[in-house]
């Protein structure tokens, strides 16, 4: 995704606080933090700084200016880091007491207060390289020499310990590789995806929206956007039907106890909004539709010739995220998740994991995913306390969804320790041309919930038993999917996706006549097309429909007129000529149909 990783709360007390474990790369970047703080630092003798830690791809300093940086400071800062790394100075370690680390950072206010908060016991170090001395733990390469190539990347605002009512700060991010081929790499990985956010894509071909008079994080998605949100709406649903899923509508809300009951309110309250009270009762805005779901296995008593019974709805939930992560598509405040909760017999639950992930494979192939990975996450069997459900009923569990993936031959990574309390999952990893990952679809076994709500069915011979239970969403959040997807593909999405599968161009006004009945013939075979009737020049429209990915480009003008035909140009470049419009129908009928 997009999104710029932040660092999380651990790097807050980098400097001073206990040794970090650190690869040999991010000692690298974090060493590349002190030499650019030493950049910074000749420029403005004044500067107050506070910490720099290595992150994802980089590292970053945070200062107190005098003035705004800006980027045209950028190559005298990287000048000035370049003559510091050529004089290959050693990082001198020196141990102090408090006191004398106080005395050292006097004019330091940050400084000061890392080490006021440092614990009694802690040891204080300093490292030293040329004339730049730093309050830090390491550990460094050994020299200024041993980091390798550099970048400033940008400056952005932050505040000290992340604290809204702190100082605020001045977040200087870089990147540090061992190469010039490295860096080179990074760098056109970071240009690219630049170009292929969906936020920007998203404007350019306007797909979707958010406005501060609906609210951060609350996605309006435009026609163009809807469009394809609804071809994979129905992708989904019939390719569910067809698994024999059967599809729920239900409501947004439902009475608070009913989340006291599933347990959210307890365990999963930072993420749901404030009770909103009807009629003396209270409310709240589904962060699940689980509950729901739920309460209609138990409208009826099933028999265990009913089961497997797969409830499956596009259900809208609301979460809380921060206003400072929301994020386009790929971090929102309400979002629609292709659900859906099996309800099976224990013994079924391997045939379940199976069916689930044929249908994700089926997605995949339509959509244009390729480089996936499944992850088994797994209880950590040395600490059984933590989890809800016997050892039996995880065996059960564990077992079915291993057996599953080895029945189609699929390669899987386990990942011990990483379940949840309530169940093992499998989770579908899916690798971006960036190589970039993203969790794209999360199938869940849940031990926990069938208790909760006292699920039942009758067996064969009478008695009453607990079914086991399964989350699955093969696309998850339909928002999140829809980021991706629109990265993964720069835009261009595959034909039966695209909002605009053909653009009709006529070459001059006259031709204006004939290009509608050429979109009124492919609309009535339900192909969606736009006719382009600027008064712009016609290679200025291609121009135009390329920038838009279009997938079919269809000029006309005298000659397709009169032989009832549209000349080809696909958003590639490919030039097919002047075709016969059933030819054209055609192809754009094969594309869809073979999800090209
Ligand atoms: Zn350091
Ligand atoms: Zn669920």
């Amino acid at each position: 995704m997009s999104t710029q990783v932040e660092p999380g709360a651990e790097n807050q007390a980098f400097h001073g606080g206990e040794m970090v474990q650190m690869s040999p790369l991010d000692q690298m970047r974090h060493s590349a933090a002190h030499i650019m703080a030493a950049a910074v630092l000749e420029m403005f003798p004044d500067a107050r700084f506070a910490y720099g830690p290595p992150i994802e791809n980089g590292y970053y300093y945070d200062f107190e200016l005098p003035r705004s940086l800006t980027p045209e400071d950028f190559a005298e800062i990287e000048e000035r880091m370049a003559r510091l790394m050529k004089a290959d100075d050693p990082f001198v370690r020196e141990e102090l007491s408090r006191e004398q680390a106080l005395k050292l950072f006097a004019d330091q206010p940050y400084k000061v207060e890392t080490i006021n908060d440092l614990p009694e016991s802690a040891t204080i170090s300093t490292y030293q390289v040329g004339q730049f001395t730093d309050l830090c733990r390491g550990p460094h390469v050994p020299s200024s020499g041993g980091v390798g190539r550099v970048k400033l990347l940008s400056v952005a605002a932050a505040y000290w310990k992340g604290d809204e009512k702190r100082q605020q700060l001045q977040r200087l991010y870089a990147t540090a590789w061992p190469t010039q081929q490295e860096l080179d790499d990074y760098l056109w990985r970071l240009e690219e995806a630049k170009k292929r956010d969906h936020r920007r894509i998203g404007r350019d071909q306007g797909l979707f929206m958010t406005s501060e008079q609906v609210g951060g994080g609350l996605v309006i998605w435009l026609p163009k956007g809807a469009t394809i949100r609804r071809e994979l709406e129905n992708f989904i649903v019939r390719a569910e039907a067809r698994a024999g899923y059967q599809h729920v509508y239900s409501p947004h809300i439902a009475k608070i106890d009913l989340y006291k009951t599933s347990g959210h309110w307890q365990h999963y309250r930072d993420s749901m909004y404030a009770p909103i009270k009807i009629d003396e009762e209270e409310y709240i805005l589904r962060p699940m539709n689980c509950p729901h779901h739920i309460i209609a296995y138990k409208h009826d008593l099933h028999s265990y010739r009913e089961l497997p019974l797969r409830l499956a709805e596009l259900g809208t939930v609301y979460r809380y995220e921060k206003s400072g992560e929301l994020t386009g598509m790929s971090r929102v405040r309400g979002f629609t998740i292709n659900d859906a909760h099996i309800f099976c017999r224990p013994d079924q639950l391997r045939d379940e994991f199976v069916r689930v992930v044929e249908l994700i494979q089926e997605l995949y192939q339509a959509v244009g995913f390729r480089d996936y990975v499944y992850r088994v996450s797994l209880r950590d069997p040395a600490d059984t306390e933590k989890y809800v459900g016997g050892d039996e009923m995880w065996a059960v569990a564990e077992d079915a969804i291993r057996d599953a993936l080895d029945s189609i031959d699929a390669e899987y990574e386990e990942a011990v320790g990483e379940a949840a309390f309530y169940g093992p999952k499998l989770d579908i990893m899916v690798r971006d041309v960036l190589g970039r990952e993203f969790a794209a679809s999360t199938n869940q076994v849940d031990l926990y919930l069938p208790e909760r709500f006292d699920l039942e069915y009758v067996d064969a011979d009478g008695s009453r038993q607990r079914p086991a239970m399964i989350h699955r969403a093969p696309i998850g959040s339909l928002e999140r999917f829809f980021a991706f997807l629109t990265e993964q593909h720069a835009g261009a999405f595959p034909v039966w996706l695209s909002p605009v599968q053909a653009v009709v161009i006529p070459i001059a006004d006259r031709h204006a006549a004939y290009a509608e009945t050429v979109a009124a013939t492919l609309r009535a075979e339900n192909l969606r097309v736009e006719v382009d009737i600027r008064s712009e020049r016609m290679q200025h429209k291609i121009r135009d429909a390329q920038m838009q990915k279009t997938p079919y480009m269809l000029v006309v003008g005298d000659r397709e007129a009169e032989a009832g035909a549209a000349a080809v140009r696909l958003r590639d470049g490919t030039d097919l000529k002047a075709q016969p419009l059933d030819e054209v129908i055609r192809l754009i009928g094969t594309d869809i149909r073979e999800h090209r």
